[in-house]
C-alpha cells in the first residue's frame, strides 16, 4: 500500500543530484569534461584502427557487469567503459582505416552533438523545438538549393539513408495510388489490391534498403526490377527503358525508378540526366539515392558529378557520409513539398489539425514522432568550416582514391574492377606463381581475398572492407578520411601482399600434409 508522503528535502537533493538542471550545471559540466577527456586520451594512445580484441574475450568482460550493481562513482563508471569499450573500439579517425562509408567526424559537429543531447529539444512540435525547428527548415532550404529542386521544395532530417529511401518510396507509392484513383481507371480499388501491381526500377548494385522498402510497403522483394549495369557499374538506360515498356506490357505499374548517385560498392553514379529524361517520357517518379554521392554538392571541381539531380522528384542525402557528421543525420528532399501530407497524420494531443496550420510542425513530415535535433551538427559544421571546407575534404579523398587507382593498376599483383569516380575502389590480390588450371586458380584467389581481409582484421593493423563480384570474393576500401596518404595506402598494400603470401604458404603445407 502506498501513503502519500513528504519528500525530505535532504533525500531530494540526492535523488536528484543526476539530472541536468541549474543546480547540477557543475556537475554537468565536470562530468561531461571528463567523458571528453577519457576519448582524448584515448586518441593519444590509438595508433592503427583496432586491436584486434575477439567477440569472445569482449563478452567475457561485457557480460560480467551487474548492472543492478551501480559503481555509485562517475569516474569509476567512465573508467569501466574506457575498458569495454573506447580501448577496443574500432577508431574511423585512424587513416589505416579504410572499409565502409563510416567518416571521420568533424569537431564543430561534436559540439553541436554535446548541446543537441543536453538540451535535448525533439523536432515532432514546435513547442518542443523552438528555434530548433527553424534552423532545421534553413539546412534543408539550404540542402534543396544546393540540389537545384526549385521553390516548391522541402524535406525533413531522417536518422539514416535506409529511412529516407523508405520514406521517399512510401510517398511514391501513395502518390501512384491516389492518381490512379483520381484518373478513374482504379476508382474503386484499394491500396491493397493495387500493390502487387506496382514495380520499382533501380540498378543491379543499387542499395539493398530499396528492396526492404518494397517489402516494408506492402510490395514484396520481387518488386523491385533489378536494372543491369554497364561494366562501369553505373545503369544501362537502355535496359531501364525496356524494363519499364515489359512493365506496362504486363499490366504492371512503374511507381518510381531509383537512380543511385554513388553506390555503396563502387562509388559510381547513375547517368541521371539520361535517366531523368525516361522517368518524364514516362510519367514516373524520379528517386535519387545520393547518401554516398551527397557532398558532392559542395565540391569544387565534382559537383558535375551530380549533374542531373535537380530533375529528382526525391533525393536522399546522408550527411553522416560524406558530410563528416557523426551518426545520425540524413535527410529526404522532395520537388513538391506539398507531397509530403501522403505522410501526414493529425492527432489532438500532438498537432491538432487547426494548430497545425499556425505553427511549424515538422512532425507533418516526418515517419518518426520523437526524433533527434541532429540539424544542429551540421549547422555549426556549416557555420564554422563552411561548404568550402567540407568540399575541400572531400575533394582531398576524390583526388587520393583516382591517384590510388593509378597506382593499383600498374601494380601487376592486383586487379581493380572499375576507374573510380568517387571514392571506392573493388580490386583483388592476384600474385604471381597461381595454378595454371583456370578452375584452381579461381578457387586459390577467390579463398585468398576473403582470408586476407579476415587476417587484416584480426591483425587490427588495418580495416579494410569486401564484396563479391560475379560471385567471387573482392576487396574493397572506402577513402574518406582527408588525413591519410598514399604512402598510408601503401603500408595497406603491403599488409594484403603479406597476409596473401602466408596464406599461399598455409595452402602448401596442407597440401603437402
Ligand atoms: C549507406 C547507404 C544507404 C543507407 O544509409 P544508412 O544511413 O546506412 O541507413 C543507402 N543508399 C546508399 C547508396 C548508401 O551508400
Amino acid at each position: 500500500m502506498s501513503v502519500a508522503h513528504e519528500i525530505d528535502p535532504s533525500r531530494a537533493a540526492t535523488i536528484t543530484k543526476h539530472l541536468f538542471n541549474a543546480r547540477n550545471r557543475d556537475r554537468y559540466e565536470r562530468e561531461v569534461l571528463a567523458g571528453v577527456a577519457a576519448v582524448r586520451a584515448q586518441l593519444g594512445r590509438t595508433v592503427r584502427p583496432f586491436t584486434g580484441i575477439t567477440p569472445q574475450a569482449l563478452q567475457a568482460s561485457v557480460g560480467a557487469v551487474d548492472l543492478d550493481a551501480p559503481l555509485a562513482d562517475p569516474a569509476a563508471a567512465l573508467e569501466e567503459v574506457e575498458r569495454l569499450y573506447l580501448r577496443d573500439a574500432v577508431y574511423f579517425h585512424d587513416v589505416k582505416y579504410a572499409a565502409h562509408l563510416n567518416c571521420p567526424v568533424v569537431i564543430p559537429a561534436l559540439v553541436g552533438e554535446a548541446i543537441l543531447s543536453a538540451v535535448n529539444s525533439s523536432m515532432d512540435t514546435w513547442d518542443q523545438s523552438v528555434g530548433a525547428t527553424l534552423m532545421e527548415r534553413h539546412l534543408i532550404q539550404w540542402t534543396a538549393d544546393r540540389i537545384g529542386l526549385g521553390p516548391a521544395a522541402d524535406g525533413i532530417f531522417t536518422s539514416g539513408g535506409s529511412q529516407s529511401n523508405l520514406q521517399a518510396l512510401l510517398i511514391a507509392r501513395n502518390r501512384v495510388h491516389e492518381r490512379l484513383q483520381i484518373e478513374g481507371a482504379d476508382a474503386d480499388v484499394r491500396l491493397p489490391d493495387t500493390l502487387s501491381r506496382l514495380r520499382i526500377f533501380s540498378s543491379a548494385v543499387s542499395h539493398f534498403s530499396i528492396r526492404t522498402s518494397a517489402a516494408t510497403l506492402g510490395l514484396g522483394y520481387e518488386a523491385v526490377v533489378s536494372v543491369p549495369v554497364d561494366a562501369d557499374r553505373r545503369m544501362n538506360v537502355h535496359a531501364l527503358r525496356a524494363a519499364i515498356a515489359d512493365c506496362l506490357a504486363s499490366g504492371n505499374i512503374p511507381m518510381a525508378v531509383v537512380a543511385t548517385a554513388g553506390t555503396t560498392d563502387f562509388g559510381s553514379v547513375d547517368p541521371l540526366e539520361r535517366i531523368a529524361l525516361t522517368c518524364r517520357e514516362n510519367d514516373v517518379w524520379l528517386h535519387v539515392d545520393a547518401a554516398y554521392g551527397g557532398g558532392l554538392l559542395t565540391s569544387h571541381r565534382h559537383r558535375g558529378l551530380l549533374d542531373g539531380i535537380d530533375k529528382a522528384d526525391s533525393v536522399t542525402v546522408d550527411y553522416h557520409k560524406t558530410f563528416f557528421q557523426p551518426v545520425s543525420s540524413s535527410a529526404l528532399l522532395l520537388r513538391d513539398g506539398a507531397m509530403f501530407s501522403h505522410v501526414t497524420h493529425h492527432s489532438d494531443y500532438l498537432n491538432p489539425r487547426s494548430a497545425s496550420l499556425r505553427v511549424p510542425n515538422q512532425v507533418d513530415k516526418s515517419i518518426q514522432t520523437t526524433r533527434r535535433f541532429d540539424a544542429l551538427k551540421l549547422w555549426l559544421t556549416l557555420r564554422t568550416m563552411g561548404a568550402d571546407g567540407i568540399g575541400d575534404l572531400l575533394d582531398t579523398v576524390i583526388d587520393l582514391t583516382r591517384a590510388t587507382w593509378q597506382e593499383l593498376s600498374a601494380a601487376d599483383d592486383f586487379e581493380v574492377v572499375v576507374e573510380p569516380v568517387l571514392s571506392t575502389l573493388v580490386f583483388r590480390y592476384v600474385p604471381a606463381g597461381l595454378p595454371e588450371q583456370p578452375e584452381a586458380r579461381n578457387d586459390l584467389i577467390d579463398r585468398m581475398n576473403l582470408a586476407v581481409r579476415r587476417a587484416i582484421f584480426d591483425s587490427g593493423e588495418a580495416v579494410i572492407a569486401g564484396t563479391t563480384v560475379n560471385g567471387e570474393h573482392y576487396l574493397k576500401v572506402t577513402l574518406l578520411n582527408a588525413d591519410t596518404t598514399p604512402g598510408d595506402l601503401r603500408v595497406i598494400f603491403d599488409l594484403i601482399r603479406w597476409q596473401g603470401s602466408r596464406f599461399m604458404q598455409s595452402e602448401l603445407e596442407q597440401a603437402h600434409v
